[in-house]
């Protein structure tokens, strides 16, 4: 159910303990732990630690925690030390999403092409 733990979810796990992770930021809402596959130096993923399925659904939902995610992606820059760095919530298959647990990309530490692919 949205916003509560979910059972098969790998960040639920992630949250509560049950799968490792490398944590670089936690706040009473918020986890933030490096991409196990990172694309750039620097590849953090910021999620709410309450389960929504995708950014709209947070956003919809939980307004304030969609805003906290937001403050913790740039809390993690400033601790990456990076002037330019790249936001992106991937939503739906087709965009990429592969974990259906709400989560911001945060890369950086190399230039950075746009348009993305
Ligand atoms: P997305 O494809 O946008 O849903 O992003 C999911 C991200 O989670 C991918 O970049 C994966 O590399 C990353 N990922 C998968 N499993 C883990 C894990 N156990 N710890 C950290 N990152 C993970
Ligand atoms: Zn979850």
């Amino acid at each position: 159910m949205t916003g509560e733990a979910e059972n098969d979810c790998l960040f639920c796990k992630i949250v509560a303990g049950q799968i490792p992770a490398t944590i670089v930021r936690e706040t009473e809402t918020t986890l933030a732990f490096r991409d196990i596959n990172p694309q750039a130096p620097t590849h953090v993923l910021v999620i709410p630690k309450a389960h929504y399925k995708n950014a709209a659904e947070l956003a919809a939902g939980a307004p304030q925690l969609a805003a906290d995610v937001l403050a913790a992606t740039q809390a993690v820059a400033d601790d990456e030390k990076l002037d330019s760095y790249r936001t992106v919530f991937n939503t739906g298959a087709g965009a990429g999403q592969t974990v259906w647990h709400a989560h911001a990309h945060v890369l950086g530490g190399r230039g950075l092409e746009w348009p993305p692919g």
